[in-house]
C-alpha cells in the first residue's frame, strides 16, 4: 500500500462546510473550500485553478489564478481533458507575484517541483500545493465525441460540466438553441474507464495519487459511502504545511470531517490503484500491440494484470485518429457495458 500513497501524516473523509461550494463541485468540495479559506485567511494571495470555457463550440481547458470567491466556483469540477500545464499555467505562476496555492495533477505537480528546486522565485511563491487523485486523462476528442452524440441537430454548444451531483452524478450539455441536456455521467465515463482516447503519457505513469503534493484530494467510491447524502472526498496530508491550512480549515469549520485509516482511502480506490501503479503489465501488453512503454518499475504482473492492460491500450489504440473516433463511436452501449463488466471483473481478481 505504501507504494500507492506515498509518505503522508494523516488521511480524512472530508466535505465543505459551505452547501453552495459542494452544489457545483466534483465531490465533496473540499478543494474550494480550502482554496476559499486560504484566501479569506489571507495565508495566500491567489490560486491556480482549470475551468473550462466553450469556444467556437469546443470545450476548452484554461489555467486561471483566481483572487476570490467566485473565480474559486466558477472553476469547480473535473475536466477530464487534456491540460499543458508548461504551457498555460506556467507563465501564470511565473508571472504571478504573491503567495500562491496551486492545484494540479499529479503528473503537472511533479514537474513543478522539480522546476521549483531549480527557480527559487517559484519555490518562495508556492505556498500550498493540492494534487488531484488522477486514474488517467482524456483527449479532446472523447468530449468532442459525447457532445456531437447528445447535441441536437444544428445546436452548438456553449457550456459543459464533466460531472457534477452526487455519487457518478451527471453531465450537463447546454446549447445555442436554449437547450440543456443532463445524461448520467456514464455517457462518458463508460469510454473514458475503457482507456478510450486516454492520453498516451498515462501508459507511463504510476503516480495515482500525487506524492508531490502538500495535500492530495481525490474522491471515495467506497460503497459504505454511497448512501451518506453529503458526498465526501479522500484527503492525505503530507507535508507539515499541508497539515496546518488543513487544520485550521477544519478548526474553522470551512471543511468538516474526520481522520480516517488510510486503508479506507485505499479501499475508495481499490481498483484503480493497483491498475495504475503497475506500469509492467502496461509494457508488456504494449509489447503485444506495438506501443512502446518505458518500465521503471520491474513489477510482478499476473495474468489476470496483464489482460486488463492489454484491454486498456488496445482501446486506446483504436481510439486514435478521425476513424478511430468514428469506430468508437458507433459501439453499441450494451457493447461498452459487457466490455466493462470484464474489465472490472478483472481488476477485481
Ligand atoms: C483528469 C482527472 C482524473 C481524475 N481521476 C481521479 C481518480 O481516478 N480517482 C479519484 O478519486 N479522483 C480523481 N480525480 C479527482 C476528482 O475528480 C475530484 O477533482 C477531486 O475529488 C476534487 O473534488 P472537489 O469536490 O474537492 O473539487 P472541486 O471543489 O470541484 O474543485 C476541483 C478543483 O480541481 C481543479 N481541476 C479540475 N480539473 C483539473 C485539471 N484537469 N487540471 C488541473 N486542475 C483541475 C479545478 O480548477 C478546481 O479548483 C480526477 C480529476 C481529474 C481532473
Ligand atoms: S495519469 Fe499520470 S500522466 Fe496521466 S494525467 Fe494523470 S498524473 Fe498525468
Amino acid at each position: 500500500m505504501q507504494q500507492y500513497i506515498g509518505t503522508f501524516r494523516q488521511s480524512y473523509f472530508a466535505y465543505a462546510g459551505d452547501e453552495l461550494i459542494r452544489e457545483h463541485a466534483a465531490s465533496g468540495g473540499v478543494i474550494t473550500a480550502l482554496l476559499d479559506f486560504a484566501l479569506r485567511s489571507k495565508r495566500i494571495d491567489g490560486a491556480l485553478v482549470c475551468s473550462t470555457a466553450v469556444i467556437d463550440g469546443h470545450v476548452v481547458p484554461q489555467f486561471t489564478i483566481a483572487a476570490d470567491r467566485q473565480t474559486l466556483l466558477t472553476a469547480q469540477g473535473s475536466k477530464y481533458i487534456a491540460v499543458d500545464f508548461n504551457r498555460d499555467a506556467l507563465p501564470l505562476i511565473r508571472a504571478f507575484k504573491g503567495r500562491l496555492a496551486v492545484v494540479a495533477l499529479p503528473c503537472d505537480l511533479t514537474n513543478l517541483r522539480r522546476l521549483a528546486e531549480h527557480d527559487e522565485s517559484i519555490r518562495e511563491k508556492l505556498i500550498l500545493t493540492i494534487g488531484l487523485f488522477c486514474g488517467h486523462n482524456s483527449r479532446p476528442e472523447l468530449t468532442e465525441m459525447v457532445v456531437d452524440k447528445i447535441k441536437p441537430a444544428g445546436a452548438v454548444l456553449t457550456d459543459y460540466r464533466y460531472r457534477q451531483g452526487h455519487w457518478r452524478g451527471e453531465l450537463e450539455a447546454c446549447f445555442d438553441n436554449g437547450d440543456v441536456i443532463h445524461k448520467p455521467f456514464s455517457y462518458f465515463s463508460d469510454y473514458q474507464n475503457l482507456f478510450y482516447f486516454c492520453q498516451q503519457k498515462c501508459h507511463h505513469c504510476h503516480d495515482h495519487t500525487a506524492y508531490q503534493a502538500d495535500i492530495s484530494i481525490g474522491d471515495i467510491w467506497s460503497l459504505r459511502m454511497k448512501e451518506n447524502p453529503i458526498k465526501h472526498n479522500a484527503i492525505i496530508v503530507r507535508s507539515e504545511s499541508g497539515a496546518a491550512i488543513f487544520e485550521a480549515a477544519l478548526q474553522a469549520g470551512a471543511i468538516k470531517g474526520q481522520p480516517e485509516p488510510i486503508e479506507e482511502i485505499c479501499e475508495g480506490q481499490a481498483r484503480s490503484l493497483p491498475f495504475h501503479y503497475n506500469v509492467s503489465a502496461r509494457a508488456r501488453a504494449g509489447k503485444k500491440l506495438g506501443i512502446a512503454v518505458k518500465d521503471p518499475m520491474q513489477t510482478r504482473v499476473r495474468w489476470f494484470e496483464f489482460l486488463t492492460a492489454y484491454m486498456a491500450l488496445k482501446n486506446e489504440k483504436r481510439s486514435r485518429g478521425p476513424e478511430g473516433m468514428k469506430e468508437v463511436a458507433h459501439i453499441p452501449r450494451f457493447i461498452l457495458k459487457l466490455k466493462l463488466y470484464v474489465m472490472k471483473g478483472l481488476e477485481s481478481i
